[in-house]
């Protein structure tokens, strides 16, 4: 059992990423399973200076150790270029030059974004630079979620051939998460419940790559009072590692698991341990986020 937290360096760690990384951790370990940490900074214009070693540092401060180095997506370009080689070996790609205004004008809105209506599959001549695509079908793609349940989604229907990599050389998180989980045996994926829509095109690129298909697990995520994601863009407050603690104490409750008042008195390690004790991941609420009081 492999699990892994992979975090952003769009800014410090907020109560979101904090549940996330928590319960990861517990799953992994309660499993005697490893616990890795791998840094999402593929989008270098949205990443923070000092971003990825402030969240690892908070991290320690919070108590949680991961087996191995931690990997930086950043580095990968050459792993994320051999997959899509594999696929356009296997005809599954072709490129697109479609400006965004090309695509608005004639698709319709999918579960997210606009779906992709095929413009460049069959077209001959492709300006450069240009994105490149996967082609997708009209066969449903099924899951179970551990936390959220049957999950069923027609790739042709709701999103559309989608961009593995950009025209502007950046590879898509898409293509990124589904060579790295690989690469990193990852054998158990818990992540926040916005990215469960994501799955089936990992699912599918897992399929197309021949890469076996990891279990998931999708965790509500934590909203402000106005319904909105905790995130940089809402201006979630960072995690204060002063009261780690504290923070701690509150993250196992969103999560479902009934900590007990007196945790408080306890230091980071000694949560993380009862944390590790007292684990049930069918104790986590079956929804796909919860407003914090
Ligand atoms: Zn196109």
């Amino acid at each position: 059992m492999i699990g892994r937290f992979a975090p952003s360096p769009t800014g410090p760690l907020h109560f979101g990423s904090l549940i996330a990384a928590l319960a990861s951790y517990c799953e992994a370990k309660t499993q005697g399973g490893k616990w890795l940490v791998r840094i999402e900074d593929l989008d270098k214009p949205r990443e923070v200076a000092g971003a990825a070693d402030h969240i690892l540092k908070t991290l320690e401060t919070f108590g949680f150790e991961w087996d191995g180095e931690v990997i930086y997506q950043s580095h990968r370009n050459p792993l994320y270029q051999e997959a899509l080689n594999q696929l356009q070996a296997a005809s599954m790609i072709y490129n697109c030059d479609c400006s965004r205004k090309e695509i608005a004008d004639s698709a319709d809105h999918g579960i997210d974004g606009l779906i992709y209506p095929g413009i460049c599959r069959h077209k001959e001549a492709i300006r450069t630079p240009s994105a490149s695509r996967v082609i997708v079908d009209s066969k449903p793609i099924f899951f179970t979620d551990a936390i959220q349940g049957s999950i069923e989604q027609t790739l042709a229907q709701d999103v559309g051939d989608f961009v593995l990599k950009r025209a502007d050389g950046l590879y898509a998180y898409q293509l990124a998460v589904v060579v790295d989980d690989f690469e990193q045996g990852v054998t158990h994926i818990l992540r926040g419940a916005d990215l469960l829509n994501s799955s089936p095109r990992q699912i599918y690129l897992q399929q197309l790559l021949h890469y076996p298909t990891p279990e998931y697990a999708h965790i509500p995520i934590a909203n402000n009072a106005n319904n909105e994601k905790l995130s940089k863009q809402t201006l979630a407050p960072a995690i204060d590692g002063s009261q780690a603690s504290t923070v701690l104490k509150q993250a196992l409750a969103f999560l479902g698991q009934d900590p007990p008042m007196d945790l408080v008195q306890c230091n980071p390690t000694e949560i993380l341990q009862w944390a590790k004790q007292h684990w049930d991941i069918k104790k986590i609420p079956h929804q796909q986020s919860i407003v914090l009081s």
